[in-house]
């Protein structure tokens, strides 16, 4: 966690102390500390959390615990929760706008498009209600004039989804300069579902 933590600022993905990361353990969820600088975060900083929102360790957990909380109670799927402030998907966000198929790599947040989520004050748990309903059956949102959200089974896995949905907005961002991007539709999305059953090794 400490590394993905890292590695979350020195790819760009996000910066300073924004953006926070859990991971699903026996009993609970391990979080990172609020407002630490992520190069001298330790293992020892991270918070382990219990679904009552009662927690253990030396640190004060992240202010978006409850955001964590809420989708991993809901989840069982999830095991990995990554939360960021990357460039282009908040620059969407804070036009409240989501990202639709533009693109069929959408795909990967388990849908047709990633919506954004309605805006609530950040650490509150209206923020973590938005988020939910801008979740319901995908793995991926934006949260209005805030950041990204990205779910894994597992920690690389909802890393590697956060950079998957922060390049698809980079990308649609990029077309929005030229023109109005020619979307795909349903019947096409289907098809790339399928597409992908047989996809890789
Ligand atoms: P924390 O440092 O408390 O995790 O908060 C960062 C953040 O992104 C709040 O939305
Ligand atoms: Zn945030």
């Amino acid at each position: 966690m400490v590394a993905t933590a890292r590695r979350m600022n020195t790819s760009g993905l996000n910066q300073g102390t924004s953006g926070n990361l859990s991971q699903r353990v026996e009993g609970g969820f391990l979080l990172t500390p609020s407002g630490m600088n992520y190069e001298t975060m330790t293992p020892e900083d991270l918070v382990l959390m219990r679904f009552d929102g009662t927690h253990d360790g030396h640190r004060k957990p992240s202010s978006e615990w409850q955001l964590h909380r809420d989708v991993l109670a809901a989840r069982p799927e999830v095991g990995a929760v990554v939360h960021a402030h990357s460039m282009f998907s908040t620059t969407l966000a804070c036009l409240r706008r989501g990202i639709p198929a533009f693109h069929y790599m959408i795909s990967a947040a388990g849908g047709t498009d990633v919506r954004c989520a309605e805006y609530a004050t950040f650490g509150t748990p209206e923020l973590a209600r938005h988020m939910m309903v801008a979740l319901e059956g995908r793995k991926a949102c934006l949260l209005a004039n805030h950041g990204l959200v990205a779910l894994g089974a597992d920690l690389p896995a909802a890393y590697k989804l956060a950079v998957e949905v922060e390049t698809l907005a980079a990308m649609y961002w990029r077309a929005l300069q030229v023109g109005e991007p020619v979307l795909l539709d349903d019947a096409e999305m289907a098809r790339v579902f399928e597409q992908f059953r047989g996809y890789g090794q």
